[in-house]
């Protein structure tokens, strides 16, 4: 799949959504910790959009409020069209750190969402092993999270993530603690099975690189009380290959965004 893939195509497998002027404070010893103030966004359906910003900026608070895991003190947040009051069902979480269970296999561990929704267990079973063959793990699935490598382990997260066919997919820092080469090479995967399956990806990182390489948009955040400070459009095809990040206009939009970190004394 290439970028030529419809707008139609794109938007009828996921989901948008709009924040709209959205504050978020905490509390902290008595005292108001203002974590996210102002922060508009829109993402099309089907769009990989990268929130991309300094530690502490608020990028984790902005993706648990557009997942309805945590409400905002002011502003909106609609996911097609809808306001945001709960948490949002048809969605997939990965985090930093894997989170599967240890007690449990692979497959098991893929399969949790199919026990909670209650899916059909035949066609659970098909697509979990489809997900796990397609990432790469085909042979892995009765072993236990304590005998995979770390990428291997965030591999199996993702189809966890995707096993109910998620409208949108929230992922934060999920390659953070992987070393730079099984990194690249998440990347590139990740690409490939977004690419095949085109839902809307929202992804936090603050890599430059990682961002610019995944996204076709990428949405830079102001250090805390964050709010988007300005969005780039990215429009290699996808997915997205490691020639890519030989391109010119690769190195420019990297460029572009580093001159705006300096600027905004982020780097
Ligand atoms: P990031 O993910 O960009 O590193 P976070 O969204 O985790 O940033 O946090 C933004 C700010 O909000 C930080 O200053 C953090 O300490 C504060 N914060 C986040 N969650 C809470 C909370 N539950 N209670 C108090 N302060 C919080
Ligand atoms: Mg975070």
């Amino acid at each position: 799949m290439t970028k030529a893939a419809s707008h139609d195509q794109r938007s009828s497998r996921g989901a948008a959504i709009r924040l709209s002027d959205v504050h978020r404070t905490f509390e902290k010893d008595g005292m108001p910790v203002e974590a996210l103030k102002g922060a508009s966004l829109e993402i099309p359906g089907g769009q990989f959009c990268s929130i991309l910003g300094p530690s502490g900026c608020g990028k984790s608070t902005l993706l648990m409020l557009a997942a309805g895991l945590m409400r905002p003190t002011g502003g909106s947040i609609l996911i097609d069209g809808r306001e945001l009051e709960s948490c949002y069902a048809d969605c997939g979480i990965v985090f930093q750190t894997d989170v599967l269970l240890p007690w449990l296999t692979v497959l098991e561990n893929v399969l949790l969402p199919a026990k909670v929704k209650r899916l059909p267990k035949a066609q659970a079973f098909d697509r979990a092993m489809q997900l796990i063959g397609s990432v790469g793990l085909a042979g892995f699935e009765r072993h236990f999270p304590d005998e995979l490598s770390g990428g291997m382990r965030q591999r199996a997260a993702v189809c966890r993530a995707l096993l109910h066919q998620p409208s949108v997919l929230f992922m934060d820092e999920p390659f953070g603690a992987l070393d730079a080469l099984t990194r690249e090479r998440m990347q590139m995967d990740l690409s490939r099975l977004w690419a095949s399956d085109l839902k809307t990806v929202l992804f936090i990182t603050h890599d430059i690189e990682e961002a610019v390489f995944l996204s076709d948009q990428v949405a830079i955040m102001s250090p805390r009380p964050g709010r988007i400070l300005e969005r780039f459009e990215i429009s290699f095809a996808q997915p997205r290959t490691p020639a890519v990040r030989q391109e010119r206009e690769f190195q420019d939009i990297v460029s572009a965004i580093r001159r705006l970190f300096l600027k905004e004394g982020i780097l």
